[in-house]
Protein backbone atom coordinates (compact mmCIF):
# COMPACT_ATOMS: atom_id res chain seq x y z
CA UNK A 1 0.00 0.00 0.00
CA UNK A 2 2.99 2.28 -0.40
CA UNK A 3 1.06 3.85 -3.26
CA UNK A 4 -1.12 5.26 -0.80
CA UNK A 5 1.09 6.64 1.77
CA UNK A 6 2.12 10.80 0.72
CA UNK A 7 5.92 11.21 -0.37
CA UNK A 8 8.27 10.12 2.75
CA UNK A 9 10.30 13.27 1.38
CA UNK A 10 9.29 16.65 2.60
CA UNK A 11 8.96 18.28 -0.93
CA UNK A 12 5.78 17.86 -2.81
CA UNK A 13 5.82 15.86 -5.78
CA UNK A 14 6.09 18.45 -8.64
CA UNK A 15 2.22 18.65 -10.51
CA UNK A 16 3.67 17.12 -13.46
CA UNK A 17 5.01 13.82 -11.67
CA UNK A 18 1.28 13.84 -9.73
CA UNK A 19 -1.01 14.14 -12.57
CA UNK A 20 1.21 11.67 -14.39
CA UNK A 21 1.06 8.73 -11.16
CA UNK A 22 -2.76 10.04 -11.41
CA UNK A 23 -3.12 9.33 -15.21
CA UNK A 24 -0.67 6.06 -14.66
CA UNK A 25 -3.32 4.84 -12.10
CA UNK A 26 -6.14 5.64 -13.72
CA UNK A 27 -5.30 3.28 -17.39
CA UNK A 28 -4.44 0.43 -14.93
CA UNK A 29 -7.47 0.49 -13.83
CA UNK A 30 -8.97 0.27 -17.04
CA UNK A 31 -6.60 -2.17 -18.23
CA UNK A 32 -7.37 -4.30 -15.36
CA UNK A 33 -11.49 -3.53 -16.04
CA UNK A 34 -10.95 -4.10 -19.67
CA UNK A 35 -9.33 -7.89 -19.02
CA UNK A 36 -11.99 -8.66 -16.27
CA UNK A 37 -14.76 -7.72 -19.31
CA UNK A 38 -13.16 -9.91 -22.28
CA UNK A 39 -11.97 -13.20 -19.90
CA UNK A 40 -15.20 -13.41 -17.42
CA UNK A 41 -18.93 -13.45 -18.19
CA UNK A 42 -20.89 -10.62 -16.81
CA UNK A 43 -22.08 -13.33 -14.25
CA UNK A 44 -18.89 -13.77 -12.90
CA UNK A 45 -17.65 -10.52 -12.03
CA UNK A 46 -20.49 -9.79 -10.57
CA UNK A 47 -19.97 -12.81 -8.29
CA UNK A 48 -16.44 -11.75 -7.66
CA UNK A 49 -17.49 -8.33 -7.02
CA UNK A 50 -20.35 -9.76 -4.47
CA UNK A 51 -17.56 -11.81 -2.56
CA UNK A 52 -15.01 -8.68 -2.57
CA UNK A 53 -17.92 -6.44 -1.25
CA UNK A 54 -18.66 -9.07 1.41
CA UNK A 55 -15.23 -9.90 2.69
CA UNK A 56 -15.19 -5.61 3.46
CA UNK A 57 -18.01 -5.58 4.70
CA UNK A 58 -18.01 -8.94 7.23
CA UNK A 59 -17.43 -7.87 10.82
CA UNK A 60 -15.03 -10.25 12.81
CA UNK A 61 -16.32 -13.11 14.97
CA UNK A 62 -16.37 -11.90 18.00
CA UNK A 63 -18.20 -14.20 21.51
CA UNK A 64 -21.60 -13.26 22.20
CA UNK A 65 -20.64 -11.63 25.67
CA UNK A 66 -17.54 -9.44 23.93
CA UNK A 67 -18.28 -6.03 25.08
CA UNK A 68 -17.91 -3.56 21.85
CA UNK A 69 -14.67 -2.49 21.01
CA UNK A 70 -13.76 0.76 22.35
CA UNK A 71 -13.74 2.64 18.79
CA UNK A 72 -17.11 1.15 18.57
CA UNK A 73 -19.08 2.82 21.29
CA UNK A 74 -16.79 6.28 20.79
CA UNK A 75 -20.02 7.70 18.64
CA UNK A 76 -22.86 6.21 21.90
CA UNK A 77 -23.70 8.61 23.80
CA UNK A 78 -24.76 8.89 27.62
CA UNK A 79 -26.41 11.50 29.78
CA UNK A 80 -25.61 11.52 33.69
CA UNK A 81 -27.93 13.73 35.24
CA UNK A 82 -26.34 14.43 38.90
CA UNK A 83 -29.50 14.92 41.08
CA UNK A 84 -29.82 18.34 42.30
CA UNK A 85 -26.97 19.76 40.93
CA UNK A 86 -26.84 23.46 39.63
CA UNK A 87 -30.34 23.96 41.79
CA UNK A 88 -30.67 22.59 45.98
CA UNK A 89 -28.79 20.68 48.34
CA UNK A 90 -31.22 17.95 47.80
CA UNK A 91 -30.66 15.96 51.17
CA UNK A 92 -28.54 17.56 54.00
CA UNK A 93 -27.10 15.56 56.87
CA UNK A 94 -26.49 16.85 60.55
CA UNK A 95 -22.74 17.43 59.89
CA UNK A 96 -23.45 19.22 56.65
CA UNK A 97 -22.73 17.21 53.74
CA UNK A 98 -25.43 17.23 50.97
CA UNK A 99 -27.13 14.59 48.75
CA UNK A 100 -26.21 17.05 45.99
CA UNK A 101 -22.22 16.92 46.62
CA UNK A 102 -22.65 12.67 47.03
CA UNK A 103 -24.42 12.73 43.62
CA UNK A 104 -22.14 15.12 42.01
CA UNK A 105 -18.74 13.01 43.26
CA UNK A 106 -20.67 10.05 42.19
CA UNK A 107 -22.00 11.19 38.73
CA UNK A 108 -18.19 12.23 38.31
CA UNK A 109 -16.84 8.86 38.66
CA UNK A 110 -19.48 7.20 36.13
CA UNK A 111 -18.69 9.97 33.57
CA UNK A 112 -14.85 9.12 33.93
CA UNK A 113 -15.52 5.86 33.71
CA UNK A 114 -17.87 5.84 30.59
CA UNK A 115 -15.57 7.93 28.81
CA UNK A 116 -12.03 6.48 29.03
CA UNK A 117 -14.38 3.25 28.01
CA UNK A 118 -15.18 5.88 24.74
CA UNK A 119 -18.34 6.85 25.29
CA UNK A 120 -19.73 10.41 24.80
CA UNK A 121 -20.68 11.58 28.10
CA UNK A 122 -22.56 14.65 29.51
CA UNK A 123 -22.85 15.66 32.74
CA UNK A 124 -26.06 17.29 33.55
CA UNK A 125 -27.16 19.44 35.85
CA UNK A 126 -30.97 18.56 37.49
CA UNK A 127 -32.57 20.87 35.20
CA UNK A 128 -29.81 21.35 32.16
CA UNK A 129 -31.21 23.18 29.46
CA UNK A 130 -29.58 20.70 27.12
CA UNK A 131 -32.04 18.06 28.87
CA UNK A 132 -35.21 19.57 26.59
CA UNK A 133 -35.35 17.13 23.68
CA UNK A 134 -31.67 15.46 24.98
CA UNK A 135 -31.08 12.72 22.72
CA UNK A 136 -28.99 9.61 23.95
CA UNK A 137 -28.53 5.79 24.40
CA UNK A 138 -29.53 6.32 27.58
CA UNK A 139 -30.22 9.25 30.40
CA UNK A 140 -29.28 7.91 34.03
CA UNK A 141 -30.16 10.19 36.78
CA UNK A 142 -28.36 10.08 39.87
CA UNK A 143 -29.91 10.73 43.39
CA UNK A 144 -29.67 9.82 47.09
CA UNK A 145 -32.09 8.78 49.68
CA UNK A 146 -32.55 10.93 52.84
CA UNK A 147 -30.12 11.11 55.67
CA UNK A 148 -32.90 10.80 58.35
CA UNK A 149 -33.34 8.00 60.84
CA UNK A 150 -36.18 5.54 59.06
CA UNK A 151 -35.47 2.66 61.41
CA UNK A 152 -32.76 -0.18 60.54
CA UNK A 153 -34.41 -1.02 57.35
CA UNK A 154 -33.44 2.62 55.58
CA UNK A 155 -30.85 0.86 53.80
CA UNK A 156 -30.44 -0.19 50.12
CA UNK A 157 -30.70 1.33 46.54
CA UNK A 158 -33.88 1.32 44.44
CA UNK A 159 -34.75 1.91 40.62
CA UNK A 160 -37.44 3.42 38.17
CA UNK A 161 -38.85 3.83 34.84
CA UNK A 162 -40.33 6.77 33.36
CA UNK A 163 -44.12 5.31 33.77
CA UNK A 164 -44.93 7.12 30.44
CA UNK A 165 -42.09 5.50 28.83
CA UNK A 166 -42.73 5.31 24.98
CA UNK A 167 -40.80 2.34 24.92
CA UNK A 168 -41.72 0.51 27.85
CA UNK A 169 -39.47 -2.68 26.83
CA UNK A 170 -36.15 -0.87 26.16
CA UNK A 171 -36.81 1.57 29.82
CA UNK A 172 -37.31 -1.99 31.55
CA UNK A 173 -34.51 -3.55 30.00
CA UNK A 174 -31.90 0.03 31.18
CA UNK A 175 -33.41 -0.61 35.04
CA UNK A 176 -33.28 -4.47 35.07
CA UNK A 177 -29.41 -3.94 33.88
CA UNK A 178 -29.30 -0.93 36.54
CA UNK A 179 -31.30 -2.94 39.46
CA UNK A 180 -28.76 -6.15 38.60
CA UNK A 181 -25.20 -5.05 38.17
CA UNK A 182 -25.79 -2.41 40.85
CA UNK A 183 -26.72 -4.77 43.80
CA UNK A 184 -23.97 -7.66 42.69
CA UNK A 185 -21.16 -5.15 42.48
CA UNK A 186 -22.00 -3.12 45.52
CA UNK A 187 -23.63 -6.11 48.02
CA UNK A 188 -26.59 -2.88 48.55
CA UNK A 189 -30.13 -4.65 48.76
CA UNK A 190 -32.91 -3.45 46.90
CA UNK A 191 -35.32 -1.06 48.67
CA UNK A 192 -38.17 -1.42 46.36
CA UNK A 193 -40.59 0.17 49.21
CA UNK A 194 -39.27 3.64 48.63
CA UNK A 195 -40.07 4.41 45.32
CA UNK A 196 -41.96 7.00 44.98
CA UNK A 197 -43.86 9.33 42.06
CA UNK A 198 -40.79 11.69 42.38
CA UNK A 199 -38.79 8.56 40.68
CA UNK A 200 -41.61 7.58 38.46
CA UNK A 201 -42.37 11.07 37.44
CA UNK A 202 -39.03 12.51 37.05
CA UNK A 203 -39.46 15.77 35.82
CA UNK A 204 -36.58 14.70 33.02
CA UNK A 205 -38.53 11.76 31.49
CA UNK A 206 -40.83 14.28 29.89
CA UNK A 207 -37.99 16.21 29.17
CA UNK A 208 -35.77 14.40 27.17
CA UNK A 209 -36.29 12.97 23.12
CA UNK A 210 -39.16 9.84 23.52
CA UNK A 211 -36.26 8.00 21.48
CA UNK A 212 -34.09 8.41 24.66
CA UNK A 213 -34.34 5.20 27.29
CA UNK A 214 -33.90 6.73 30.73
CA UNK A 215 -33.87 5.77 34.55
CA UNK A 216 -33.16 7.32 37.77
CA UNK A 217 -31.46 5.67 40.07
CA UNK A 218 -31.07 6.15 44.08
CA UNK A 219 -28.06 4.38 45.00
CA UNK A 220 -28.55 4.45 48.81
CA UNK A 221 -29.96 6.27 52.07
CA UNK A 222 -27.55 8.74 53.19
CA UNK A 223 -27.96 7.46 56.68
CA UNK A 224 -27.04 3.74 56.99
CA UNK A 225 -25.44 3.40 53.45
CA UNK A 226 -23.14 6.63 54.58
CA UNK A 227 -19.83 5.27 54.86
CA UNK A 228 -20.21 3.15 51.33
CA UNK A 229 -21.35 6.71 49.54
CA UNK A 230 -18.78 9.02 50.79
CA UNK A 231 -16.37 6.41 51.23
CA UNK A 232 -16.63 4.10 48.28
CA UNK A 233 -17.78 6.39 45.54
CA UNK A 234 -15.51 4.42 43.30
CA UNK A 235 -17.49 1.40 43.99
CA UNK A 236 -20.88 2.89 43.70
CA UNK A 237 -20.09 4.31 40.26
CA UNK A 238 -18.86 1.29 39.26
CA UNK A 239 -22.24 -0.58 39.92
CA UNK A 240 -23.62 2.47 38.19
CA UNK A 241 -21.38 2.13 34.96
CA UNK A 242 -21.73 -1.83 35.11
CA UNK A 243 -25.35 -1.06 34.73
CA UNK A 244 -25.12 0.93 31.51
CA UNK A 245 -22.50 -1.49 30.03
CA UNK A 246 -25.21 -4.07 30.27
CA UNK A 247 -27.94 -2.11 28.75
CA UNK A 248 -25.44 -0.79 25.80
CA UNK A 249 -24.19 -3.71 25.14
CA UNK A 250 -27.89 -5.79 25.22
CA UNK A 251 -26.62 -8.13 28.00
CA UNK A 252 -29.01 -10.20 29.96
CA UNK A 253 -29.90 -9.11 33.47
CA UNK A 254 -32.37 -10.19 36.17
CA UNK A 255 -35.48 -8.37 36.05
CA UNK A 256 -36.60 -6.03 38.65
CA UNK A 257 -38.48 -7.88 41.72
CA UNK A 258 -42.32 -7.02 41.57
CA UNK A 259 -43.62 -3.77 43.43
ZN1 LIG B 1 -32.55 13.63 45.35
Amino acid sequence: MDDLRPPSSSQPAPNGIRTGRILQTVISVAILLATMATCCTPQSISLDIDNLVNVLLTPPAVGPAAPLAATSQRQVRIGIVAGHWGNDSGAVCPNGVTEAEVNLTIASLVQQKLTAQGFQVDLLQEFDPRLQGYQAAALVSIHNDSCEDYGPDATGFKVAQSVSSRDPNLASRLTACLYDRYRRVTGLPFHAGSITVDMTEYHAFDEIASSTTAAIIETGFLRLDYDLLTQRPDLVADGIVAGILCYVNTESAEPLPPP
